[in-house]
């Protein structure tokens, strides 16, 4: 339902929280946030219900300068801690926030159980984690459009890696993804609500587009072929 990511040198977790709360008028049943940093790894949490649940539940020292924040509208699996995203691969490497619907999933989910893959979750996103996790691409843009040719479905997606914690990928296919360009720092979100307070610079992906954000440059290149497109920001109005 909503997305929300930083990356910058600003405590991420207050930001993202920010930014979700201004996409509560869409309506959601959980919300969740991962963070990564400097000193690497990825910490998660997750909690059914409105933010300010997830804000009660954040521990004291959730410090990082990265993160991938999301709002869920369930379509596959209850609405529960579970099934809120992020969702994570086995080692806990990589996150992924997800709106849309993955059609493909079941297939996509069985194939991966064979292949021994355990799941968490009973969401079609889940899928997600494991197939970037598994691609033997060397770098987290390829793993990331390796899992997509897979994908069949709507997504916007952002994706963190805790062994390519300098970045944020995103994608988009039928559901909107915008970034925020800011002054060493990006943000990324389903919706320009969620970005206006801190910036008005703003690329809007098209469908079949993806993006890199790293804190003080971004990319945007083709999901099938990974070639680069033009992406000059526009500066938006907004009340
Ligand atoms: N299909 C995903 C789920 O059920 C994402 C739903 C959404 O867009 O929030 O978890």
């Amino acid at each position: 339902c909503g997305i929300v990511g930083y990356i910058g040198r600003r405590d991420a977790a207050p930001l993202l929280l920010e930014g979700l709360q201004r996409l509560e008028y869409r309506g959601y049943d959980s919300a969740g946030v991962a963070i990564t940093g400097k000193t690497g790894g990825l910490k998660t949490v997750k909690a059914k219900g409105r933010v300010r649940e997830l804000d009660a539940k954040l521990p004291k020292r959730f410090a990082g300068t990265t993160g991938i924040a999301h709002t869920r509208w369930a379509t596959h699996g209850a609405p529960n801690d579970t099934n809120a995203h992020p969702h994570l691969d086995a080692d806990g490497k990589v996150a992924v926030v997800h709106n849309g619907i993955i059609d493909n999933a079941t297939d996509l989910r069985t194939r991966l159980i064979a292949e021994g893959v355990e799941f968490r979750s009973d969401t079609d996103t889940e899928v997600l984690p494991h197939l970037i996790a598994r691609s033997q691409a060397p770098t987290l843009e390829e793993k990331v459009r390796d899992a997509l040719r897979h994908v069949e479905g709507t997504y916007g997606i952002a994706v963190l890696h805790s062994d390519f914690n300098d970045r944020i990928v995103v994608a988009r296919n039928g559901s909107p993804v915008v970034l925020g360009i800011g002054e060493k720092e990006m943000f990324v979100a389903s919706d320009i609500a969620a970005l206006v307070s801190h910036t008005r610079q703003i690329v809007t992906l098209d469908d079949g587009e993806m993006a890199t954000i790293k804190a003080d440059d971004y990319r945007t290149y083709t999901t099938r072929e990974g070639s680069r497109t033009a992406a000059s920001p526009e500066t938006v109005e907004y009340e």
